[in-house]
């Protein structure tokens, strides 16, 4: 086994080995580009040193002689005294990983090496500033010493030479500088800075080892569900030095702008200057546009090497240089990060250009981007105030007046008031709150912490960690820096895609993206926004290879509708107890509290007429689509009044003495329904067979609709669906009785209506016996929530605000069930289902509905599993159109 490839040897495709930046330094050292020669060692050595606690035993010489080769190439040796070799060691796992160690520079320095350098260069002050920032770096990311100890004497120095620029430091200053750094090494770690290079350098590659396991690189690791046993590869890179004088710099870039996608000239430049004084803000960059001034073949070559690179990765890079004496260098290379809206762009912009054909545009773009690009956003024209920034937990933006607790946010919030709700953190005690808040912001908590997690949940939109602003609950105020103080009620804005804070009414503009979905903004027109012709594309595309068919969960006209225009190929669910609330819960209690069967056929027939008219509407709206409905399915108890309030109404007219018989009655069914776990109990095709009449009256609205419809010249496709099925008989049972209904509404109305029977699966056991279910059902819709809850043993609405927050943090799941469907427990019985059921009946059509139809991931294994359609609420259904599109491409 090979523990060490030099940058000439690997590839871009290396990754698994050689980590992210190893890889596409041997990419750019094979394509030509100067790249400082050096080696990786690979991921695997790091693998065997972090199982066995020491360095593969091969590991040693085999850096030796990579070590040597070095050398002869360089024609001088690691830390040699005269004319030393300089070299970086980088961290660099396959992922890039905040928590990893820092990359030390300039190892191989040392007292006698630093005066060789200096002869060397002809340059005393950069060698020791040189050996000072190594020293620096080594100290505190190798060794462990707190950094501080070393800026504070570094800023002494400065304050003692009455500047603030290190520029300003000479070479005496920094000889001082490294004297103190050393007693600081000595004093903090009780020994002396190493002079021997070659154990600078086994220390610091080992460090980088260790630094796969620290604390923050392991949360890091799954929150982001990167698996833990990957380890790092570690860079030793030949150092050269953008710190030899105003002919010298270091600068990042990007081949095109990040945030439009737009081609042209995008990065910073700083003059003598060492790697990460660029980011680390210590002088002002300056736009890499002015390169062109200061340098001009240098600046000419980079931009050749940006279009290779372009070219050569197809797509946009982003790049780390250093300027030695007018010669560039390549230090980094990776295709870049960017926006949701510039992803899109460039994705159409590259097949444009030729580099990539539409299947690859597809990779290039998902559907968490879409979904952002929907939701509503500030207007970037408005003045806005910005008063804080934390992390964006929930995107969307929210305008609100400042409340600091729960009570306080629904009391508002009842009385029309837009509130954002404030707090330090949140916890359960909290939700009542975050439900009436158009937005939360907290100070405290990152993207896993209880007000994140619930935020997503509820598609609310959060801001959390937002650490400079100082809030007090208790005096209903926050203080952000520069002393400005937002006190209960005064307005504030916050966008939960960037994670800022406003002061003030932020004016909020509608998506292009949602206008041109709805229809009120065309692609094609000359004045379309250029996302918006970029969006329209992708989704062509997308809609052309996808094999998923995408409908929509709707339970009214308006919503059928919206679906349609955003591409919905049916309805998946259409859940008909939405239909019993409002005026009609007076109906639902008649029947509840019906004694006899002609008391129950009254209000069953009050019903009829109602449900039916619901219905023919429906269908018009998805006319020539189909439209699946789902019978009757919760508890009974929810269309009755809350226990406790009618508990309170009837005692207090018993006390006053004019009990009302109605009331009495109702309490008495309330008790009677009352149960420990509604969601495991008299509910879906339970209801039906215990309720005389109830279902039947249910098919026959269907069926008297459909054939309205027919009569009318349309096209109806009902499919009637049977909730919370765990055994064949239960459908067997419904089946007959829907069938005599049906069969009698065709003879009375003369028309064939072909109308289809199917269930639910979404209790482990139909899951297990779906070749018996597939007997009597002509479709299966997976309900993943409930087929979540049951396999799990989790009550949604309790877990998500209770522990979830805990699992999350332990790692126990990277992401809630509810949101991304558990492949390897729920997914397995959702696939053996198929293939069960698929097995009894070869055209039996399989579908899911439920929140997991519009997640991104979720989507990818449905269409793995082989089934015919997903079904999601309408605003998700562009978002299951790409994903069922980059699925299938
Ligand atoms: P990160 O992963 O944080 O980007 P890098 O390993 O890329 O860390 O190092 C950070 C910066 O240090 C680089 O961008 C570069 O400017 C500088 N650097 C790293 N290695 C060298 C080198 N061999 N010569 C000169 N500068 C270097
Ligand atoms: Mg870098
Ligand atoms: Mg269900």
């Amino acid at each position: 086994q090979k523990f060490v490839y030099d940058f000439t040897e690997g590839n871009k495709d290396l990754k698994d080995l050689l980590g992210g930046k190893g890889a596409n330094l041997a990419e750019m050292t094979n394509l030509g580009l100067p790249v400082p020669p050096g080696f990786t060692i690979t991921t695997e050595a790091c693998k065997v040193y972090l199982e066995s606690g020491a360095e593969p035993a091969a590991l040693r010489d085999e850096v030796s002689a990579h070590l040597d080769a070095l050398e002869q190439r360089m024609g001088k040796k690691l830390g040699q005294a005269d004319d030393p070799l300089l070299v970086s060691v980088r961290s660099g796992a396959k992922f890039s990983m905040p928590g990893m160690m820092d990359t030390v520079l300039n190892i191989g320095l040392s007292d006698a090496s630093v005066v060789g350098l200096a002869a060397q260069a002809g340059n005393e002050r950069f060698a020791w500033d040189s050996y000072r920032r190594l020293i620096q770096m080594f100290g505190k990311t190798v060794l462990g010493v707190d950094g501080e100890l070393f800026e504070d004497a570094l800023e002494d120095a400065k304050r003692a030479k009455g500047t603030h620029d290190d520029l300003d430091l000479d070479a005496a200053d920094l000889r001082g500088l490294v004297e103190q750094f050393k007693a600081v090494v000595a004093k903090e770690t009780g020994r002396d800075f190493p002079q021997d290079p070659r154990e600078q350098m086994d220390l610091a590659v080992r460090a980088v080892f260790d630094s796969w396991n620290g604390e923050r690189a392991k949360l890091y690791r799954r929150q982001e569900r990167i698996p833990g046993d990957l380890g790092t590869a570690v860079n030793i890179c030949s150092m050269v030095f953008g710190n030899l004088g105003s002919d010298s710099g270091t600068g990042v870039a990007f081949t095109r702008d990040p945030a439009t996608g737009h081609q042209g000239v995008y990065g910073d430049y700083l003059c003598n200057a060492q790697g990460e004084d660029v980011v680390a803000g210590i002088r002002n960059t300056v736009p890499l546009a002015e390169l062109e001034q200061l340098d001009k073949t240098s600046y000419d070559q980079l931009m050749q090497i940006m279009e290779t690179l372009e070219t050569h990765y197809k797509d946009l890079c982003d790049i780390e240089f250093t300027i030695e004496r007018g010669k560039l260098w390549m230090l980094q290379t990776r295709v870049g990060k960017r926006t949701a809206a510039a992803a899109f762009r460039i994705a159409t912009q590259l097949v444009d250009q030729g580099l990539i054909d539409e299947a690859e545009a597809l990779q290039r773009v998902n559907g968490a981007q879409l979904a952002q690009l929907m939701f509503p956003r500030f207007d970037e024209k408005a003045k806005a105030e910005r008063i804080g920034w934390g992390i964006a937990a929930s995107p969307g933006a929210a305008v609100g007046k400042a409340v600091f607790d729960s009570y306080t946010a629904v009391k508002w919030s009842r009385s029309g008031e837009k509130v954002i709700l404030i707090r330090r953190e949140t916890n359960p005690d909290d939700l009542n709150g975050m439900i009436a808040a158009e937005g939360i912001l907290t100070s405290r908590g990152g993207k896993t912490s209880h007000a994140a997690v619930v935020a997503r949940g509820m598609g609310k939109t959060c801001v959390c960690g937002a650490e400079e602003l100082e809030v007090d609950t208790k005096r209903r105020r926050m203080t952000a820096p520069g002393g400005v103080v937002v006190e209960e009620g005064d307005v504030i804005s916050i966008d939960g895609s960037s994670g800022k804070v406003y002061l003030g009414k932020v004016p909020v503009v509608p998506s292009p993206v949602v206008e041109y979905f709805e229809g009120r903004m065309h692609a094609g027109a000359d004045d379309a926004d250029e996302l918006v012709r970029a969006v329209h594309r992708i989704m062509a595309y997308a809609d052309r290879v996808r094999r998923l068919r995408v409908r929509a969960n709707a339970d009214n006209a308006e919503d059928a509708s919206r679906a349609r225009r955003f591409g919905a190929q049916g309805i998946g669910l259409c859940r008909t107890e939405h239909m019993f609330l409002g005026e009609r819960r007076e109906l639902v209690e008649r029947l509840i509290l019906a004694d006899t069967d002609s008391e129950r056929d009254k209000a069953l027939s009050a019903l009829l007429p109602l449900q039916r008219s619901d219905f023919v509407e429906l269908l018009e709206a998805m006319d020539g689509l189909p439209v699946t409905v789902r019978l009757l399915d919760p508890p009974l108890h929810e269309f009755l009044p809350d226990i406790t309030e009618l508990s309170v109404r009837v005692a207090l007219a018993e006390a006053r003495k004019d009990s009302n018989e109605n009331d009495l009655r109702l309490l008495q069914a309330v008790h009677k329904l009352h149960e420990q776990n509604p969601m495991l109990g008299l509910r879906g095709v339970r209801l039906g067979l215990v309720i005389p009449g109830l279902f039947a009256m249910q098919v026959r609205a269907i069926a008297e609709a459909a054939a309205e419809r027919r009569n009318a010249k349309g096209d109806p496709r009902a499919e009637i669906m049977i909730p919370l099925v765990g055994t064949v008989q239960e459908l067997e049972i419904v089946r007959d009785e829907a069938e005599a209904v049906i069969a009698e509404v065709e003879a009375a109305t003369g028309t064939e209506l072909s109308l289809t029977l199917g269930t639910m699966i979404e209790l482990p056991r139909a899951a297990l016996t779906a070749a018996q279910i597939a007997e009597a059902a002509q479709f299966f819709s997976f309900g993943t929530n409930d087929l979540t809850q049951t396999v799990w043993g989790f009550s949604r609405d309790d877990v998500e605000a209770s522990f979830f927050t805990a699992y999350l943090e332990k790692g126990i799941f990277g992401v809630s069930p509810f949101e991304t469907i558990d492949k390897d427990g729920v997914g397995s019985l959702v696939r053996s289902a198929v293939e069960a059921g698929r097995a009894t009946r070869p055209d039996l059509k399989l579908g899911v509905c439920g929140e997991h139809g519009g997640d991104p991931e979720s989507v990818h294994f449905f269409h793995e599993v082989g089934l015919d359609y997903v079904s999601c609420s309408p605003f998700r259904i562009p978002v299951a159109r790409l994903e069922a599109g980059r699925a299938a491409a």
